[in-house]
């Protein structure tokens, strides 16, 4: 077989996504993790765009494995109620992580194993771009997915994977030990989609932001200001109030006395509702509507946070929440 070239092709012209949508402040839903053909999945970027308006979705972050020629080429799919984040999925030898909020052209190196002591250098340069770097999956059962490197130098942790299945639950287990042991990782979910019939969107990051651009959905996520939802069906709202104070999900609730925790969950009948404490599972309560609100009480001497999750009956996660810290 012989191979000649051809005639030079035009050159590339770098087309990143704008990062700026709007500077509105709201709840704006997302999916964190993607693949398309630039790495090893098969959707195109025309298919993530088209499930991510399927999936009701006003942002999502492009992370192919070890590359960043996608960021290069969004600007061409962008439109102007849709932010689309440049990242990229390390996949290194002691596990996976996704860098959020790459610079357009910045490569993120992935060859080394935790005792290579590399990833300090790495998660510099992420948060030279004002990125921020989520470790994924961390009880994946392929080889070499599974997390090596210690948890607290990451800024979030995916605990929420494509549909849910038993390493989100153990991945959950972990982040709740972490922290109850006063090491807060904001949590986030995403799909993780590659290909059909991989559901872009599900799950999907809800996230407070004082606007639909990439530094301000960034610093929603690292402020773990967001819960996690099955779809765009789900909508959750967790407060906790004491007297005239009140604080939401990841805020900070400062004073003693009683403090009445209230969440309304509203696309989700026939489930149950759970307060998760610093003691452990609190209480759990029937939703037994499409626009449900129930209501607890505790107080800060009791516990220094106050979390959600709503389950199915045969226990598969449907929504939750990042915590409330409860400062006496
Ligand atoms: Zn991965
Ligand atoms: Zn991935």
């Amino acid at each position: 077989m012989t191979l000649t070239f051809g005639a030079p092709g035009p050159a590339f012209t770098p087309e990143p996504a704008p990062t700026m949508v709007n500077d509105t402040p709201g709840w704006y839903r997302g999916d964190l993790h993607l693949h398309t053909v630039h790495s090893d999945g098969s959707y195109t970027p025309e298919e993530i765009v088209a499930g991510a308006d399927a999936a009701g979705l006003d942002y999502f972050v492009s992370t192919e494995h070890n590359t960043p020629t996608a960021n290069s080429i969004w600007g061409r799919h962008a439109r102007p109620d849709l932010l689309i984040v440049g990242g990229e999925e390390a996949t290194t030898r002691g596990g996976h992580y996704n860098a959020v909020g790459l610079d357009p052209g910045h490569w993120i190196d992935w060859r080394y194993r935790p005792e290579d002591n590399k990833l300090p250098r790495f998660l510099n340069e992420i948060h030279g771009d004002r990125g921020i770097a989520v470790l994924n999956h961390p009880f994946c059962p392929f080889k070499g997915c599974d997390w090596r490197f210690p948890y607290e130098v990451m800024d979030g942790i995916e605990v929420w994977n494509g549909p849910w299945d038993p390493s989100d639950e153990a991945a959950v287990a972990k982040w709740d030990e972490l922290l109850r042991a006063e090491t807060f990782l904001p949590a986030v979910g995403a799909s993780d989609a590659h290909r059909s019939p991989n559901v872009i969107g599900l799950p999907q990051t809800v996230v407070r932001a004082q606007g639909l651009n990439q530094g301000k959905i960034i610093k929603g996520v690292a402020g773990g200001h967001s819960y996690i939802v099955e779809s765009s069906g789900q909508t959750l709202q967790l407060t906790a109030q004491s007297g005239s104070k009140r604080a939401g999900i990841g805020g900070r609730l400062v004073g003693g006395g009683s403090v009445v925790v209230r969440l309304r969950v509203q696309g989700a009948p026939g489930t149950v509702a759970a307060l998760h404490t610093g003691d452990g599972l609190t209480a759990v309560e029937p939703i037994e509507t499409n626009d449900a609100t129930v209501t607890w009480t505790t107080t800060a001497a009791a516990t220094r946070f106050v979390r959600a999750e709503v389950r199915s009956p045969d226990s598969t996660m449907v929504g939750l929440t990042n915590p409330i810290f409860l400062v006496p």
